[in-house]
């Protein structure tokens, strides 16, 4: 049994001085005491906080971020952006792909994440043709996620048509596009090689309901079990509840609930474009929604309805997503900063019995975050994983401050390096800032940029 000790913890109760954590051999939390003893114990250097979980992300993505940040079309939108996307995941290769993940997880876990919700949907050759090995792609996904020591909720994604009412797919769909059957099987093939790695699962994932039938959500469904996450992109886009409308005669949050039993297995990814009816359904279902602030800020997506969710006890996760950003303190404030430019008033995002904003959000990205990637993270508790994060507690900032006020200093006036150690399953994966791989992590990246850019 290895021992911790630290001055001050964030636990399910509220912030505890003096804490003593012990973790078993399989990585999980044995004992913690308050005003424990230090005998024995490693001692951490600032606040202990739970790891953040980040629900959504398509590692590739990393590579296109800041590369599309000037005016061409005067109506550049989301869909601008989605056929440069699509031009570059037409030239990854699997090792390029492996080499991207490992060094966004690695970014990742020196922000503060410390497991991640890959929604991975290329799954072909360049020509659509299966690999030899159809799981090729998400082996890789879950090799950069072993290699970089962050847990990993693997989202092998059903992609079969390119719009509602079952639209054939584009050529540039090609690598992504599987049938149900074809689909099941990946999931078979996956099933016992990510049983076997510490701190990864997977879980189930349909593109977007442009992108899959009825009757297909049906027949997946059909198949998992009672705690398999399930993944979707839902109303992201105004172009997308035009479309649903059309094809259906309801908005695509309407329709959901309408024809599939939505529950806590369920991770309604972006939710932007959801009515005063919607919100209260998807806070009714128990499911979280996946809330991707920077991503939607940059795609110019539009502003989800938080504080009406919020007041209704309605659950969410934060996700890197394009990966634009990859700083939890960041995608938390910018959750909040949405919220206040849109209503023009501040601190928009807390609870009845719980004012401070940067504490609702941590609290309520970490506890949805863990629902969503069905993992047993997301507080610091006993039998749970010893997923954690260390705060710098000689940064001025967080040393002068206490309790909630930590929270507060770290979301809204953070500056890089406050997150100093991190720690997945149990073993420390950043310390004082620093992933052991990252030197070589990066070159690899840098050599693979230049190979995609060229
Ligand atoms: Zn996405």
């Amino acid at each position: 049994m290895r021992a911790f000790f630290t001055e001050r913890a964030l636990l399910p109760t509220g912030w505890a001085a003096n804490v003593r954590l012990e973790i078993a051999a399989d990585g999980t939390l044995a004992t913690i005491t308050a005003q424990g003893s230090p005998h024995g114990a490693e001692r951490l250097g600032g606040p202990l906080l739970p790891g953040m979980p980040n629900v959504h992300s398509h590692a590739f993505q990393r590579v296109m971020a800041g590369l599309t940040e000037a005016a061409g079309d005067p109506d550049d939108s989301f869909w601008t952006w989605r056929e440069l996307m699509y031009r570059l995941v037409g030239r990854i290769t699997p090792g390029q792909l492996q080499v991207i993940a490992r060094q966004v997880y690695i970014e990742m876990l020196k922000a503060g994440y410390t497991s991640v919700a890959e929604f991975h949907y290329v799954h072909h050759q360049h020509d659509g043709r299966a690999y030899a090995d159809p799981a090729e792609l998400s082996r890789r996904i879950s090799a950069a996620a072993s290699a970089s020591g962050i847990g990993l909720t693997l989202l092998p994604v059903l992609y079969s048509h390119a719009g509602f009412g079952g639209q054939p797919p584009s050529e540039g769909q090609r690598r992504f596009i599987n049938g149900s059957e074809q689909y099941l099987r990946l999931q078979d093939r996956l099933a016992p090689l990510l049983a076997v790695e510490p701190a990864q699962r997977l879980g189930v994932c349909f593109h977007s309901l442009r992108a899959v039938t009825p009757a297909q959500i049906g027949d997946v469904l059909a198949t998992i079990g009672v705690d398999c996450p399930v993944h979707i992109h839902i109303a992201e886009q105004q172009q997308e509840v035009d479309d649903c409308l059309a094809w259906s005669g309801l908005r695509p949050l309407q329709w959901l609930h309408e024809h599939v039993e939505v529950d806590r297995r369920w991770c309604l990814v972006h939710a932007t474009h959801a009515q005063a009816d919607e919100v209260g359904a998807i806070a009714r279902s128990g499911a979280v929604v996946g809330l991707c602030p920077t991503t939607e800020a940059n795609l110019g997506d539009g502003i989800f309805p938080a504080v009406a969710y919020l007041a209704q006890g309605g659950r969410l996760g934060i996700g890197s997503d394009s990966h634009v950003s990859l700083s939890v303190a960041e995608e938390l404030r910018w959750l909040e900063y949405g919220q206040r430019l849109r209503d023009q008033r501040r601190n928009r995002l807390y609870r009845s019995d719980q004012p401070v904003v940067g504490r609702t959000l941590f609290d309520a990205a970490v506890s949805g975050g863990a629902q969503a990637l069905g993992q047993p993270v997301g507080e610091l508790a006993l039998g749970k994983r010893a997923d954690w994060l260390v705060l710098d507690g000689n940064d001025p900032y967080l040393a002068t401050a206490t309790g909630d006020g930590i929270l507060n200093r770290w979301v809204f006036a953070g500056v890089d390096r406050q997150v100093r150690d991190v720690m997945v399953n149990g073993q420390w994966v950043v310390r004082q800032g620093r992933h052991a791989d990252e030197e070589e992590s990066a070159q690899a990246f840098a050599q693979a940029l230049r190979e995609l850019l060229a």
